[in-house]
């Protein structure tokens, strides 16, 4: 295995992708060489479509192992998902099992480290995880923000109030999605979880998952719930949703952008209630989740809604930020 020069996507700013001469290194000891199979797109890839990046983007990536640095255990042809950040393994947050709050980490996959997208992938062992031989590539990328993001923001939740008897969920992008999916096959049948949006197409979409559906401007109607997940990033959808827990309850926050200004008497301490942050997932979350998903194969299957041949990437984005998708998949074939 030497050096390997090929193409490769590039998003390239305002909308359009470029297929551009590219050099990838061999692994170097403890890294993998991976040929992505499936790499869903992401909301946090949207300003990476805008502005262009100087990386191959892609950061929900299956693949398969096609070489191996020296001092690696993995053989090539092993399938696996790729981890988002190459965390260190050593510092005392991945000493402790939290390799999303890593201290240390060498980059993001997609965002400044060559990501799903192109042909090859460059990653750290220790970030790859084996799914088998069952699954298919573009159902394991919900292993990664829709399983992986969404069932560590709910384990936030359940973490302070164990027992959620009802939930609300502000936003129904796919990490929403996701957080409704877990939470469903998590909770049970019949705790209720309302979904709120502005958008008629994703409020369906979340009730096709089993959702309540709540227009965002009627956040004040859904009756007291015991846990929120912010998966908008809005100030006002935070607020709301603060505004409609109970005594005791928790809201997680989970997607990024606006504030969420707190009057700490009534907000907090007259209501025992709590406001936490939840940032991807830590590594060790995989074996469960995989589990889930063989498990409930069809219901999380249904997230993605739309798959595009790599050549189609700049169709991918654009239905995916349409905002009427689930989770777009860019495949690419075995060779
Ligand atoms: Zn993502
Ligand atoms: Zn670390």
């Amino acid at each position: 295995m030497t050096t390997t020069v090929t193409t490769a996507p590039f998003l390239a700013g305002a909308g359009r992708v470029e297929r551009r001469s590219h050099t990838y290194p061999e692994p170097g000891p403890g890294q993998l060489l991976v040929r992505p199979r499936a790499n869903a797109l992401c909301g946090s890839d949207h300003g990476l479509f805008r502005d262009g990046s100087p990386v191959v983007a892609g950061h929900e990536a299956a693949g398969t192992v096609v070489a191996a640095g020296p001092a690696t255990a993995t053989p090539v042809g092993t399938r696996g998902v790729i981890y988002l950040m190459a965390y260190c393994g050593r510092c005392r947050s991945c000493r402790a099992g939290a390799t999303n709050l890593c201290l240390d980490k060498a980059g993001d996959m997609g965002f400044n480290r060559d990501g799903g997208l192109g042909p090859l992938e460059v990653v750290e062992e220790r970030m790859f995880f084996p799914i088998g031989d069952d699954l298919p590539f573009p159902l394991a990328t919900m292993l990664l923000d829709v399983m992986g993001t969404s069932g560590a923001a709910l384990n936030r939740a359940l973490s302070v109030r164990p027992g959620i008897g009802s939930l609300l969920i502000t936003g129904a992008g796919p990490v929403g999605v996701g957080v409704l999916a877990v939470a469903r096959l998590t909770l049970g049948p019949d705790v209720p979880i309302h979904v709120s949006d502005v958008s008629e197409w994703r409020l369906s979409f979340a009730e096709s998952l089993g959702g309540i559906p709540v227009h965002a401007g009627s956040i004040g109607d859904v009756p007291e719930v015991d846990a929120a997940v912010d998966a908008s990033g809005r100030a006002t959808a935070r607020r709301s949703a603060l505004d409609g827990l109970a005594k005791g309850g928790v809201l997680v926050c989970v997607g990024h952008g606006e504030d969420l200004r707190l009057d700490v008497s009534p907000d907090l301490i007259a209501t025992g209630r709590a406001v936490l942050g939840s940032e991807y997932f830590p590594y060790a979350d995989f074996p469960v989740n995989l589990e889930v998903l063989r498990r409930n194969a069809g219901y999380l299957g249904r997230i993605v809604t739309h798959t595009f041949d790599v050549s189609e990437t700049a169709l991918a984005f654009e239905t995916f930020l349409s905002g009427e998708s689930g989770k777009v998949v860019v495949t690419q074939e075995d060779g």
